[in-house]
């Protein structure tokens, strides 16, 4: 082969390359996740902090549950990471299991294929006075999908204010680990905390034994302000990993004012802290915390201006953090 001919070869390889390179997965790069500490590692040894989106309730929302908006959301959002709110009680997969576990799978199966991470959340206030339902769905997520890096189980979205963390969340949390890791041994469980999952210090006093564990901190910004922080700064440097797996732009009750001032504050000390975070949420229900407008398209492919005031805020955060996980921007 003529010199000529070499050069040709290897330049053809390297133009192949590099598109190749650039299209690769946020899954393919960090791989299996496990918690170091108060860290999300990648099975590569990277430190990795995930930015995206959590669905709303899946039995009030459910039409977004499709394979179309998680693929614009990881296509135009960047979104690296989305959360499948399943909805138990009021309708939920407790009343309905079929039609809740179908959204949820095609969630699941969409993340998969676009190469995103997911979140499987048992959305429910009082998981723990039912365990055996939990178990139950767990079980079956875990057999389904535990071989695949893409997931991560949460398993208690808010416990109220009046339960126990030892006495009532803790033991609940054990048990639906327990029957997780009889299937799969080792993607990360997340664990709500008392009081709609704001006292991960009081978790950090007494922590779950399995060591791919992570706590849930959910904040909305113009409600909780500097006092959450440092409830989350205090369990944090007792050494637990906290993954907010939702947070609001606006006040808790998801509606009312967006408050772009303390929603920096927060992406601040998250990114400091390298605290994987999900914005609530995938609806067009008419309230602030929605990124779409009523009546916004079912299948993605959104325009701006079929984009809440939130909903551009939190796309262009995430935009502009996630990209350069993914090589250029793409522009619409
Ligand atoms: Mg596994």
């Amino acid at each position: 082969m003529k010199i000529s001919h070499i050069v040709s070869v290897l330049l053809i390889v390297l133009l192949f390359q590099i598109p190749l390179q650039a299209q690769k997965t946020i899954v393919e790069k960090y791989g299996q996740l496990s918690v170091k500490g108060k860290y999300i590692i990648g099975q590569y040894g990277d430190t990795v902090q995930l930015r995206g989106m959590s669905y709303f309730w899946s039995q009030w929302q459910g039409a977004y549950y499709n394979a179309g908006v998680v693929k614009w959301l990881k296509d135009d959002w960047k979104c690296t990471v989305i959360r499948a709110a399943m909805g138990v009680d009021h309708g939920g997969y407790a009343d309905q299991p079929y039609d809740q576990l179908e959204r949820v799978k095609l969630v699941v199966k969409a993340a998969i294929d676009a190469g995103i991470y997911v979140v499987i959340d048992y959305h429910s206030h009082q998981a723990h006075m039912d365990p055996y339902t939990a178990k139950k769905f767990f079980s079956e997520m875990a057999k389904k999908y535990g071989s695949y890096p893409n997931v991560l189980y949460e398993i208690y979205n808010e416990p109220l204010q009046e339960t126990s963390w030892s006495d009532d969340i803790k033991p609940y949390a054990d048990t639906v680990i327990k029957a997780i890791r009889e299937y799969d041994p080792d993607n990360i469980v997340i664990v709500g905390t008392r009081q709609w999952s704001q006292l991960v210090h009081e978790a950090s006093l007494d922590k779950i034994s399995d060591p791919n564990t992570a706590y849930t901190l959910h904040f909305y910004a113009a409600t909780h302000k500097d006092w959450l922080r440092e409830e989350a700064q205090k369990a944090l440097d007792n050494g637990i990993c906290i993954f907010v797996t939702e947070y609001g732009t606006c006040e808790a009750s998801g509606n009312g004012v967006l408050d772009y001032e303390e929603t920096k504050k927060w992406w601040d000390f998250m990114d400091q802290n390298k605290i994987s975070y999900c914005n609530w949420s995938i609806s067009d229900k008419e309230e602030t915390a929605s990124i779409l407008i009523f009546g916004a398209s079912w299948t993605g492919k959104w325009k701006e201006s079929k984009l809440t005031p939130s909903g551009l805020f939190v796309r262009e955060d995430m935009i502009k953090k996630n990209t350069p996980i993914f090589g250029t921007l793409k522009t619409e």
